[in-house]
């Protein structure tokens, strides 16, 4: 989340395997395996292509032309009061970021980020990623590669101690991340060529990333971005 979250891949250690979230019923186990699937590639049937490629002002914009009937779909009405439900609770927890996902997907990115995206838990610590960035690592987001990443990843960090922060700082980073990927679907690897016109901005997160993170942090009553960056 902070600074640079651009990376090169990591294989799965046995941390993220160990935080994997299963479906209480059968339906959902699916796309839980899906979600969580590290190596899912295009020979797999769930496996979806990415669509043609905006420009990130253009993906901007897509972002928030929501249409009356997409809003008031039963699909989209559910997954709404399942966020209400779930945010009405304190604290974070290990299951939320990956149960939430594709509610989160439906009702802030239209569903762009179903099956294009591989979500998990990992130690980003003991992997060494999170030194060289200075702060506390929260969350990453790697971009799809022809050679060992399939699809776009993103990787939230458990060595951070969600059960004493806000439920709406762990689901802010989580959609934090997922606007990253978002980018990626729409813009490719551009997705992080942003343009920083502000202090407080990078590369990765300029006035597309922010403009859209704020309007979604408003809305939805997340925390995208961490004050203490720097
Ligand atoms: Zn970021
Ligand atoms: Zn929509």
């Amino acid at each position: 989340m902070l600074f640079h979250d651009i990376v090169e891949p990591f294989p799965d250690t046995a941390i993220s395997e160990c935080f994997r979230a299963h479906a209480n019923t059968g339906s959902a186990c699916s796309e839980l395996q899906i979600l969580q699937d590290s190596n899912l590639d295009p020979r797999h049937p769930a496996y979806r292509r990415l669509p043609p490629l905006l420009d990130m002002r253009q993906a901007h914009n897509r972002l928030f032309e929501h249409s009356f009937s997409d809003e008031a779909s039963p699909g989209w009405q559910a997954a709404l009061q399942r966020y209400k439900q779930v945010m009405s609770g304190p604290y974070g927890s290990t299951d939320l970021p990956i149960k939430m996902f594709n509610d989160l997907d439906t009702l802030i990115f239209h569903g762009d980020l179903k099956h294009r995206v591989n979500m998990k838990w990992e130690a980003c610590d003991k992997v060494g990623i999170s030194q060289s960035f200075g702060g506390t690592l929260l969350g990453l987001t790697i971009p799809p590669t022809t050679w060992s990443v399939p699809r776009i990843r993103i990787r939230i960090n458990i060595d951070v101690d969600w059960r004493q922060l806000p439920r709406k700082m762990l689901i802010g980073t989580v959609v934090h991340e997922m606007l990253h990927a978002y980018y990626y679907v729409h813009c490719g690897v551009a997705g992080y060529q942003d343009v920083v016109t502000e202090r407080g901005m990078d590369i990765s997160h300029g006035v597309f990333f922010y403009s859209a993170g704020k309007r979604i942090e408003q809305r939805w009553g997340l925390e995208l971005f961490d004050l203490q960056g720097a």
